[in-house]
Parts: C-alpha cells; structure tokens; sequence
C-alpha cells in the first residue's frame, strides 16, 4: 500500500473536553505517524472556507460556526493507506452509526459535534493540508 499523507482536525467539542491525548493515542495505536501538529483558532471565514464544498447544505452554518467556536488541533498523519486508515479510526459521520472502538463511536456527542475530520480522498488531503501546514512544517 503507498505512503500517504492526510489531513486530521480534532475539532472544538474534543479539544474543549480534553481529548486531545485519546485521540492522538487511538491514532498513533492504528500505525499514523503525526508529521505536523498544531493547535489553532479558526476564524469563521477561515471555517467558512475550509468547508466551502458543504456550502450549499443547510448544516453548513452550524458546522462554520461551530469550527470557529473553540481552538482545534490540525495534524498530518502519515502512513500506509493514510486516507482510508484515518476515516476507519474515525468511524462514520453519525456516533450512532460509527463502528464500537472508533473515535466518534467512543466519543462524539453528535453527527455534527463529532470529535474529528479527516480528508476523504488524496485530492482533498492534497487540498487541504496545505490550507494549515508549509511544506517546511511537515517534519516526518
Ligand atoms: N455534519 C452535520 N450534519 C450532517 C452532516 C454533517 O452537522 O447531517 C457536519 C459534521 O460535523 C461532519 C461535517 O459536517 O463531520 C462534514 O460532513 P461530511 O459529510 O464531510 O462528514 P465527515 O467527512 O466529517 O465524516
Ligand atoms: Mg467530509
């Protein structure tokens, strides 16, 4: 399987509960490596942004305004089958659907308050790693 690389955010409900080190843990447990870290504050036009492909759904301002309510910690994760491995350790979008040992399963309040987002594909981590890190940030 190729090396990848992927984009993660522990959102504002986790960093607001502590969950930063749970987190990392089941990430780093499932073989991800954290090649940059940082623990930011996003605007609400950075959120807005970050997120323009939900613009058109009417969680859309919830969701921006929610990313922008509390600092979230945006990491690149590094391993083999980086993208599908961070989405499975994740779980699905809905607590109540996401498999029993997956972050959100164990930790998400809600489908919108859900802990975590991951890029879904190597277009999208090649779009949005870069809207947090500088080449020069990623050390492996
Ligand atoms: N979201 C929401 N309501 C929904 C679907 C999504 O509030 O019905 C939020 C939730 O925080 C989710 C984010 O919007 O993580 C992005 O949605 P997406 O479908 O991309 O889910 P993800 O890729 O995060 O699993
Ligand atoms: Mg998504």
């Amino acid at each position: 399987m190729a090396t990848e690389r992927t984009l993660s955010l522990i959102k504002p409900d986790a960093t607001a509960r502590n969950l930063v080190g749970a987190i990392c843990a089941k990430l780093e447990g499932a073989g991800l490596r954290i090649v940059a870290q940082k623990r930011v504050r996003m605007t609400l036009a950075q959120a807005q942004a970050f997120y323009a492909v939900h613009a058109q759904r009417p969680f859309y301002p919830e969701l921006t305004e929610f990313m922008a309510s509390g600092p979230v910690v945006a990491m690149v994760l590094e391993g083999a089958g980086a993208i599908a491995k961070n989405r499975e350790v994740m779980g699905a979008t809905d607590p109540a659907e996401a498999a029993p040992g997956t972050i959100r399963a164990e930790h998400a309040a809600s489908i919108g308050e859900n802990c975590v987002h991951g890029s879904d594909g190597p277009e999208t981590a090649a779009q949005e790693i870069p809207f947090f890190f500088a080449q020069t940030d990623i050390v492996g």
